[in-house]
């Protein structure tokens, strides 16, 4: 390599530790932006972050940098040690970060923010060997409303990490070219972030129990083995997708320490949980019915009464029957840890606790709690939520359009000639067929939309606060678009349209609305399928 490539590549190997620092500052920004209650507490944590920009980037010459730096730091000076963020204050920091951001954006980046794109989120991180095969997937991704990127060096994926933590990454275990160097890769990237990133391993030459285990010590949440189709991978990357979008976890933590109480408070809140905190085991009633915690983390030794006499309390309410709780304690016998857990606890963690450990703990748990209660109210081949409580939901939101005065509707689909996909590809095909087109209506309708299979080939939407028109609207679009996604099957490919029709609310029933939509559905298939129809008023 002659000296100006030599130099060029260290140029840009001490740019990205620029660009990384930076990324950390614009971070703990955003914290601060979005819990203004809490800023205080990331004070101190901005004001060293960007001291320690301010040194990479004179060091290593990156003038746009060191400069929008200085401007950050002289702006916190103005704000002191453990007293509120002033809202001008606020405002200038805001401005003097969003020049900071323009500095570390990268051509790639500002080039994609100018094209408008409807369906901005998180991305996903494709770390392939086989170039074609990731191409395909994005372009697949895409269909469905992800935001795919895929990378071909280790340095690039890192990099691209610490200036956007991805949702989940798709990862060769030999990625970069050597055994295991995915693996490697990975194990290097999540000692940047707090919480680990899902990563979703696969290889086609290493299933050994060995391999496995490292990759699953690293955050590796799925292990294919052999590698897979494009269609089972996307699933898979829709759950990881989803576990992020949905509301962070609501924690319950009793200690009688205040200070042990409110450091916890800070280490759950760091990590995006909604934490409450009693110090007084006698709320813990009050607390549960309140709060209506996922997950309790309960002290072993208080005043009073043990958390293990509480944790039984707490067992004794059908509601809270599997609801995970965590002994947190000093206590390091092994046999009375084990007695407690054998009293209605699920983990134990001894004090002084690793803020890493305790989350890592509480996404764990959150997470199986989570997948019991969706084994009652979803349907399990497409995780949408099933009949029963597809209707629940919809009496829930008549009440609640009753009460705030706002419409309503209520949508049916039916898949067309879905017994034909049936006859001619097989079942497990149909099947797909519906995994997607249930994907397909989580990506595209908004949060606040419940999505249910209704039946067979049937689902059901409910649409709050969504006027007819506009509900015709959307379910064409997405009709439309759907009707043009590629269905593989082996070798082959076909395409699939629904049927769709929609009632609006008149203050009427359930039973009325979901009768409307049902003759609307059929008025659909009537006039020969794959459209839209509006119940009449
Ligand atoms: P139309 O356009 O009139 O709706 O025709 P269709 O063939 O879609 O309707 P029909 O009601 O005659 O057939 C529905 C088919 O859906 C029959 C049934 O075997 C199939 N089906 C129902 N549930 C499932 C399922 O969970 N998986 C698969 N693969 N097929 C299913
Ligand atoms: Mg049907
Ligand atoms: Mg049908």
């Amino acid at each position: 390599m002659n000296d100006e490539s030599q130099k060029e590549k260290l140029r840009q190997h001490f740019a990205r530790r620029v660009t990384t620092q930076a990324r950390v500052v614009l971070d703990t920004w955003q914290k601060i932006r979005e819990d203004r209650d809490q800023a205080a507490v990331y004070r101190d944590e901005l004001v060293s972050a960007t001291d320690k920009l301010v040194r990479y980037a004179k060091r290593f010459e990156m003038e746009s940098h060191a400069a929008a730096a200085e401007h950050i730091l002289g702006l916190l000076e103005h704000w002191h040690q453990s007293s509120p963020l002033e809202d001008d204050q606020a405002r200038q920091l805001e401005d003097a970060t969003e020049t900071l951001r323009h500095c570390t954006q990268r051509r790639t980046d500002q080039e994609t923010s100018d094209t408008p794109q409807q369906y901005r989120r998180t991305p996903v991180y494709i770390a392939l060997s086989n170039g074609e095969m990731a191409a395909r997937l994005i372009r697949q991704l895409e269909f469905f409303g992800f935001r795919a990127s895929a990378f071909s060096s280790a340095s690039d994926l890192i990099e691209a990490c610490a200036l956007s933590k991805p949702e989940t990454i798709l990862m060769d275990v030999n990625f970069g070219g050597d055994t295991n160097s995915g693996i490697a890769t990975v194990e290097q990237l999540q000692e940047q972030h707090d919480t680990p990133i899902p990563i979703i391993f696969m290889s086609d030459e290493d299933g050994s129990i060995e391999t496995r285990l490292r990759a699953s010590r690293c955050g590796g949440e799925e292990f294919f083995y052999p590698a897979v189709d494009p269609g089972q991978l996307i699933e898979k990357i829709e759950t990881y997708t989803h576990g992020n979008t949905v509301e962070p976890y609501k924690v319950l933590v009793l200690d009688d320490s205040r200070a042990q109480a409110k450091y916890m408070e800070t280490v759950l809140k760091k990590a995006g949980m909604t934490a409450h905190i009693i110090t007084d085991p006698m709320q813990i009633i009050h607390a549960l019915e309140e709060f209506s915690p996922e997950i309790i983390i309960l002290d072993m030794y208080m005043p009073g009464c043990t958390g293990m006499e509480i944790a039984r309390v707490i067992r004794q309410q059908d509601r809270f029957h599997s609801v995970p709780i965590i002994y947190l304690s000093a206590e390091e016998d092994v046999s009375k840890q084990l007695h407690a857990m054998s009293l209605g606890g699920d983990d134990f963690l001894t004090k002084p606790i690793d803020p890493k450990h305790l989350i890592a703990t509480l996404h764990n748990r959150g997470r199986r709690a989570r997948s019991l209660l969706a084994l009652m109210i979803r349907d399990s081949l497409t995780g949408l939520y099933n009949h029963t409580h597809t209707l629940h939901l919809l009496e829930q939101e008549i009440v609640r359009a009753r009460q705030k005065d706002q419409s309503l509707c209520f949508a049916m689909l039916d898949i067309d000639y879905f017994k034909k996909v049936n006859d001619t590809f097989g079942h497990p095909i149909g099947d797909r067929v519906l995994r997607s087109l249930s994907m397909f209506l989580k990506q595209r309708l908004r949060k606040s939309d419940h999505i249910g299979r209704y039946g067979g080939e049937e689902f059901a939407i409910i649409l709050p606060n969504t006027r007819p028109g506009d509900a015709r609207n959307v379910l064409n679009e997405i009709r439309e678009r759907f009707s043009e996604l590629v269905q593989p099957a082996g070798d082959r490919e076909f395409n699939v349209t629904f049927s769709c029709g929609i009632s609006a609310w008149q203050s009427d029933s359930a039973q009325s609305l979901c009768e409307r939509a049902d003759r609307a559905l059929y008025t659909s298939k009537e006039h020969g399928r794959n459209c839209v129809s509006l119940a009449e008023s």
